[in-house]
């Protein structure tokens, strides 16, 4: 046996692993994450380094190889947990050990990054105003440039802003010792001057709430560290119970992990924190430079902080006592890496928690099939909180029939009752939210009079059309010619769905000449803070309608919207793609869920063409559990996750007909493979973008009833694209139970 060895693992040039015999005092000592002591490079220094893997045959000359010298003493054990870790999700989610490591380990930057500065400043307006007309009184021109820029924008990046404005330092130290500003490193989670800090009010937990930290907390005190499920509505006070779980785990010297979707780790959410746990407290989020996020790996090691808050990848942070990771809204896509490994990080938290002793708590509205399938089967632990925490009613929901209103003769996007209710709204100044559903859209074809969507005969999910006048599955290849006639009702008015918001602005501001709309999307959001902008603007009532995509649906509260119009909510449903169901029971539910968050009773409209689907019925209703078990008959009937387990293989070459017979390769090589044929082979299908900057891309689909028989082709798949040239000039990565599909 050999023994796989990484030296140094937080090195940039972290791209190798070394191979060292075991010696015979150290057999069966060493496991992966070991941290051990070798001879490296010419002069045999000693030098730390840790076990990756083991293998039984050397991978170059014998006598090369040398032996491990021993086991380190002093080692860093968190640092050991984690390559572990990365062990794990190499052959779980597939790629390389050095890839997994890169995803669990920050790596440290050999070129020192400049620390980004922010400078602030510290009188009111009236006063600075009166400082500002004593330096011009001075003439002292570059201070009054400065403070005047400052009191346009009270808190501003320091390099950015002196550059722009030719200020010296001296300058700026004139000021700093006036106490007229302040220089910060951006560590420091910022902007008190804009918002308000409000004094945390101590709640008094309701029964629901007691209840559930009650059952978290017993587990804990015995030792035992589980999954669970925090299952409530919006408003229902998870966050609450997070906080006080956490506080407990403190006491205990334990440290606790909070995951949010980044969109929604805004400045409000943040301040909670705050207000609880003060600077023990750090933030990590995606803006971050690797040597910033490396730097607060080290502030974590010293011990200065007890709870990370972050997207995804904050999962990873080097607790030496890890006792709760919280994954708050936990059904939402994004906790899926897109890069391999493609992990996802409710598998990835809930094998961490399993090897540190940590529980991991997971919360949601619309828990994914994922974790309420788990919930139903005994791996998670289900704590429900019924109602909402300060007894407000839930919106009242109506559909929307729009083929009624074709039939009716309006081709507008907004239904008649939608339009009346936002002309009533506007009257009495009360806000207004237009939600277009855009997301996962590929083009699914779907008829306006009937809605009749077309789909694949084999896989039930829709087609989309593409350019060369065909309509294709992505799952299994399947195609056949565009319709120009609905194939239900014969209506003309079929075709793909096209409207964006700009259209849905230019729409609202012809029909609502007098009203202020705001438009949020990828378009207005490209700037720097652009998205906190508009929220804020809007949060300040400075104006009436928000149109958005899902962006809008999450994060900020908006107590003076009691009108939410939700616009295509087919446009999830028929993406063409197993979970699409899904994702617009939680699109639709939580977009419902912004009405009515204030003291007015809230009214919600979806319009829809499929008003008779599932995903919409049981959205408007607010019934999760309804939803699941309509959901759940469809992925057991069609065998798609959570109850059967789904690898797909992507391939990507620049030479077409050389990808389509490597694809065909490998479909078959995996047919051979699975000898007792427990696994089903799908494809190789074109993705939804068959051709990305001049690369062609297939995909395979294998589906199976277990796991562990999907790791096994997905090992043995890898070793055969390493031994056959054919390979060479492909990129292959492994993607088990996507998000969506390719
Ligand atoms: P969720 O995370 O489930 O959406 P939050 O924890 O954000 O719910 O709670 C929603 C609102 O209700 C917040 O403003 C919160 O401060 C408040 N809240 C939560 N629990 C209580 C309670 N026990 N008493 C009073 N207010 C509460
Ligand atoms: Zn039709
Ligand atoms: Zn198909």
């Amino acid at each position: 046996m050999y023994a796989d060895i990484i030296i140094d693992i937080t090195h940039e040039k972290l791209d190798k692993v070394f191979q060292y015999s075991i010696p015979s005092h150290l057999e069966g000592m060493l496991k992966v994450g070991t941290e051990v002591v070798v001879p490296f490079g010419r002069g045999n220094k000693e030098t730390k380094g840790y076990v990756t893997g083991f293998s039984r045959e050397a991978g170059y000359d014998v006598a090369k190889i040398k032996p491990v010298a021993g086991i380190a003493k002093d080692s860093v054990a968190i640092e050991s947990k984690l390559v572990a870790l990365a062990a794990w999700m190499k052959e779980y989610y597939g790629g390389t050990m050095i890839q997994a490591l890169k995803t669990v380990i920050p790596i440290k930057r050999t070129e020192r990054v400049k620390e980004k500065r922010r400078i602030r400043l510290l009188l009111d307006e009236e006063a600075g105003k009166k400082a500002l007309d004593v330096y011009l009184h001075k003439n002292q021109k570059a201070r009054a440039r400065l403070l005047a820029a400052l009191l346009d924008e009270p808190e501003q990046e320091y390099e950015l802003l002196t550059r722009k404005l030719n200020i010296t330092r001296a300058v700026v130290r004139a000021l700093e010792e006036q106490k007229i500003v302040a220089l910060q490193s951006e560590q420091v989670f910022r902007n008190p001057v804009k918002h308000k800090v409000r004094e945390r009010e101590e709640v008094r937990l309701t029964d629901e709430q007691r209840h559930a930290i009650g059952v978290f907390w017993d587990d804990y005190r015995q030792g035992k560290r589980e999954n669970y499920l925090v299952y409530g509505v919006t408003g229902s006070g998870k966050t609450e119970v997070y906080m006080e779980m956490i506080d407990r785990v403190l006491k205990e010297g334990g440290q606790a992990i909070v995951l949010i979707p980044e969109i929604a780790l805004t400045y409000q959410t943040v301040m909670r924190f705050y207000g609880k746990f003060g600077d023990r407290v750090s933030i990590l989020n995606s803006r971050m430079s690797q040597g910033e996020r490396f730097d607060q790996m080290e502030r974590v090691k010293a011990g200065e902080v007890d709870v990370m808050i972050g997207p995804r990848s904050a999962l990873f942070t080097p607790f030496p006592n890890l006792g709760l990771i919280v994954i708050d809204e936990e059904h939402e896509t994004t906790y899926k890496s897109e890069q391999v490994p493609r992990y996802h990080a409710r598998e990835t938290a809930m094998m961490r928690g399993k090897m540190e002793g940590a529980s991991v708590v997971l919360g949601s509205a619309t828990p994914s099939l994922e974790a309420f399938y788990g919930c139903k089967r005994g791996r998670i632990k289900m704590l429900e909180l019924k109602n909402r925490a300060t007894l407000r009613e839930l919106p009242a929901v109506y559909v929307e029939d729009m083929r009624k209103e074709m039939k009716a003769g309006n081709r507008s996007i907004l239904s008649d009752h939608l339009k009346e209710l936002m002309e009533e709204r506007l009257k009495k100044k009360e806000q207004i939210m237009l939600f277009l559903n855009r997301r996962g859209y590929a083009g699914f074809v779907s008829c306006r009079a009937c809605g009749y969507v077309v789909k694949c005969p084999h896989c039930d999910v829709s087609l989309s059309a593409h350019k060369n006048g065909k309509m294709v599955c992505h799952y299994c290849g399947y195609e056949e010619p565009q319709v120009n006639l609905c194939p239900s009702c014969g209506s003309p008015y079929i075709g793909g769905f096209k409207a964006g918001t700009q259209q849905v602005e230019e729409l609202v501001k012809r029909q609502f000449p007098s009203a202020r709309a705001l438009r949020m999307d990828m378009d207005t959001t490209k700037a720097k803070d652009g998205h906190e902008k508009i929220l804020e603007t809007f949060a300040n009532e400075e104006a009436d309608i928000l149109i958005g995509t899902q962006m809008i649906v999450k994060g900020h509260d908006f107590p003076n919207v009691t009108l939410v119009g939700i616009l295509a909510a087919d446009m999830s449903l028929y993406s063409n793609d197993y979970r699409a169901g899904e994702r617009t029971f939680q699109l639709l539910t939580q977009a419902a869920g912004r009405a009515g968050r204030g003291s007015g009773k809230g009214e919600v409209i979806i319009q829809t063409y499929s008003p008779q689907h599932y995903s919409i019925q049981m959205a408007a209703a607010q019934d999760y559990e309804g939803f699941y078990k309509e959901e759940m008959d469809y992925r057991e009937l069609m065998g798609y996750p959570p109850v059967e387990q789904l690898l797909a293989v992507l391939m990507t070459g620049a030479d077409e007909s050389m990808l389509e017979t490597a694809a065909r390769y490998l479909k078959e090589f995996a047919q051979l493979a699975d000898k007792d044929k427990e696994l089903q082979i799908i494809g190789p299908a074109s993705p939804n973008v068959a051709k990305v900057s001049d690369a062609y891309r297939r995909v395979l689909y294998l589906k199976g009833g277990d796991y562990k028989r999907l790791v096994e082709a997905k090992n043995r798949m890898e070793q055969y694209i390493e031994i056959n040239k054919g390979f060479q000039s492909l990129r292959i990565q492994f993607d088990f139970n996507p998000m969506n599909v390719f």
